[in-house]
């Protein structure tokens, strides 16, 4: 019975949107989360929330949930409620006939770094120990996977080697491919707070567009899109020229430096300066900045990461830093923001295609058989997994025949969706583990699996500055939602019966069990969090890794000593971030699609708005999703702000309002990614987006695409 609200209650947890990891204290009656406020003790904010965290509490409102089960025997019928028992032995049997017919390689796992690293540990060993795939990957991919790619190449190991208290002693910021003002607001907040307290700062913003940050910053470079790699290369051609490199630091702690000078006498500022499109003594003046600062910090996100050579733009960044010895000291450091809030903790449990748990490597013979030993399986497999866009290839062309999808919308957040809602639809069975009911992937599912949310599941998360964190249930999930962790693993269970194959490997007590398990395969590699559990979490607070057992506290810098996690202990200049001629576009514009588009995020919208759409005060900031041109571009064009134009591309089209934006260069057409066919009833951003990946990290290149524009009416 109902018998009225309790007495207010309180949860100290994490924020559930970006890679800040902002504390929170969310408020409840038992039944329903009532308010929140910032966590006045949690070290990554200080009691500080956005916009977008502060108002957790009413995107967590009732509405839009998936609340039961929900299966279909055909694809020409709807999907009728059923209980989980059925649901979950109808998934194990549909699996384990495809992998009895076709093999482990014939299903797919794809997760999300909104899950909790216990959920993500619980997929990951579901998919390697048991399936035996390397079939997993995560919407990580879409992330940050090319800072991945780019540390391992650099520093030996993806360990992020800064932190946010650097950002107060740095002397010099540089922030690139970035806008923190909205994506990461509280990490600007801290910016500000720098730039206020220590006149000495300063600060560059490399970005295609003027954003907020930009206007921040002392000096903008608004580079021609796709141009980092050369800028970042001109800035170190004239680090060398003048001198302001570390010859020391190159000489004791690196690598192939002399490899990369050879490659930078073409990469002159004059050279590259009509390719970055900025005068070549605005790239002087930002690696006089660069190079002369005490202690430089750079901060990159999206811009560099999503690109089909983010590889070499990450890498070509930390040579920067690797070339004048900034690193491993207070203010000083390549520091790579992580979007999502548990984007760090998939890295860490290694449940992504390319890695394995604690940074260990599936094309390492001797990682996947130690792996395989703690896991006390007979072996791990060897085939590569397929990374999330040649997931949806292999699902189209019948290599995958069943997925199974986690907390993540396919449907809106990959590249070029005509051939992922083909995919889907091509598929023999698609299982989606989803805490909301209407997202674009939703309609492709034959089997609904509802999941717990925020405030209603516990666990840990890493943030950007490899901080774990507690996050704690407040209220109990509507209808019969269930904890992601404990939905794959009753699912493990299950499956494992069939496969005839031990599934005591998969009956964990709790959260807290799985956590230890994760912790216990990281000790002695460099991201060992050995020492951490739930309860030294709740006794200590948050805590960095590395913290191996015994450790009292976290770290909170890496590589102080100047030894890299090399073979030879020296940090390298990686061959993928030199000036190579990389084409600057994943494809060119041309007569026909002569703009670039830009896709990016707003202030207060989170991916494909299925919280933060509930908050009517988030919709002030930026009402509708248009199309932002140039003024100089509208006129030309003898187009007017605010009529409806068609944006179309090779792959599709989008009909949006345009809208004057002087923060767009010309050329060039800036659309939000966070409208999709839920809310436009048709693709949004991603209809237009390439399918072209990095080679190395495997990351699309979801920044920029080819596209015209012209007026348009409703469809
Ligand atoms: Fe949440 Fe990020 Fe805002 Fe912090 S900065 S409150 S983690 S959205």
């Amino acid at each position: 019975a109902d018998t009225g609200p309790a007495a207010a209650q309180e949860v100290r947890t994490v924020c559930c949107y970006c890679g800040t990891g902002c504390g929170v204290i969310a408020e409840h009656d038992g039944r329903r989360i009532t308010a929140v406020r910032g966590d006045p003790v949690h070290p990554a904010n200080f009691g500080r929330l956005c916009t977008k965290g502060s108002t957790l509490h009413l995107a967590a409102a009732p509405g839009g949930r998936a609340l039961f089960p929900e299966l279909r025997n055909t694809r020409t019928e709807p999907r009728r409620e059923v209980d989980w028992d059925t649901a979950l032995e109808a998934a194990a049997e549909r699996f384990a006939a495809i992998i009895a017919e076709h093999g482990p390689d014939a299903v797919a796992f794809y997760v999300s770094g909104q899950l909790l690293t216990e959920d993500y540990h619980v997929f990951n060993k579901l998919a390697r120990a048991l399936v035996g795939t390397n079939n997993i990957d995560s919407n990580s991919r879409l992330c940050m996977s090319s800072a991945v790619a780019g540390y391992k190449g650099t520093l030996g190991a993806d360990s992020v080697p800064a932190c946010y208290e650097d950002i107060a002693v740095a002397a010099h910021l540089l922030i690139a491919g970035a806008n923190p003002a909205w994506a990461h607001p509280i990490v600007f907040r801290r910016i500000e707070d720098a730039k206020r307290a220590n006149p000495e700062l300063t600060i560059t913003v490399v970005d295609p567009r003027r954003t907020e940050t930009a206007e921040f910053a002392d000096l903008h470079l608004q580079i021609a899109p796709g141009s980092d790699v050369l800028l970042y290369n001109a800035m170190l051609h004239v680090l060398l020229w003048e001198d302001l490199v570390d010859r020391d630091f190159i000489r004791e702690h690196t690598s192939g430096f002399d490899a990369l000078r050879a490659q930078l006498a073409e990469c002159s500022p004059g050279n590259v300066a009509a390719a970055c499109g900025l005068p070549a003594e605005r790239i002087v003046e930002a690696a006089h900045r660069f190079g002369r600062a005490r202690a430089a910090l750079s901060l990159w996100c999206m811009g560099l990461n999503q690109s089909h050579h983010g590889t070499a733009s990450n890498a070509a960044l930390i040579h920067l830093h690797l070339a004048t010895g900034q690193i491993g000291r207070p203010g000083a450091g390549p520091f790579s923001l992580t979007g999502q809030p548990n984007a760090m903790g998939g890295r860490e449990v290694g449940a992504m295609a390319t890695i394995l748990p604690a940074h260990r490597d599936p094309a390492d013979a001797a990682d996947r058989a130690e792996l395989a030993r703690l896991w006390g399986v007979p072996a791990l497999p060897e085939t590569p997994g397929l990374a999330a866009v040649q997931l949806f290839d292999a699902l189209a062309d019948g290599r995958v025949k069943a997925v199974w999808i986690a907390c993540t919308n396919p449907a809106h957040s990959l590249p070029d969706q005509a051939r992922v809602r083909a995919a889907l639809e091509k598929a023999e069975f698609v299982v989606l583990q989803e805490a909301f009911a209407g997202t674009e992937t939703a309609p492709f599912a034959d089997l609904l699996l509802p999941a717990a949310s925020w405030g209603e599941k516990s666990g840990t998360v890493t943030n950007s500055e490899r901080r774990v964190s507690r996050v704690r249930a407040a209220v109990p999930a509507p209808g019969e939602a269930r904890p992601d962790w404990a939905i794959a693993a009753d699912f493990a269970r299950r499956l494992a019966r069939r496969l005839g194959r031990p599934a005591d490997g998969f009956a964990w007590a709790d959260e807290a069990a799985v956590f230890a398990e994760h912790a216990a395969l990281s000790a002695g590699r460099d991201c060992d969090l050995s020492g951490l559990s739930h309860a030294l979490l709740d006794a200590q607070g948050p805590q960095q890794w590395p913290f191996p057992r015994g450790a009292a506290t976290g770290t909170a810098r890496l590589f102080t000593d100047g030894r890299f996690p090399t073979p030879d202990g020296r940090a390298r200049f990686d061959p993928a971030g030199f000036p190579r001629r990389h084409a600057l576009l994943p494809e060119p514009t041309d007569a026909r699609h002569p703009f670039v588009l830009l896709s990016g995020r707003l202030r207060d919208h989170w991916h494909g708005m299925s919280r933060t759409g509930k908050v009517a005060g988030l919709w002030g900031h930026t009402p509708q999703a248009v199309a932002g041109l140039n003024p100089v571009d509208i006129t030309r064009r003898g187009l007017r702000a605010g009529q409806l134009v068609r944006v179309a591309g090779r792959r599709g089209e989008v009909v949006l309002p345009l809208a004057a934006d002087a923060t767009v260069a010309p050329g060039q057409v800036w659309i939000p990614m966070h409208w999709g066919a839920a809310t436009l009833a048709r693709p949004g951003a991603n209809g237009l987006t390439s399918p072209a990946t990095d080679p190395l990290s495997k990351q699309p290149a979801l920044k920029q695409a080819a596209v015209s524009i012209a007026p348009a009416e409703l469809p």
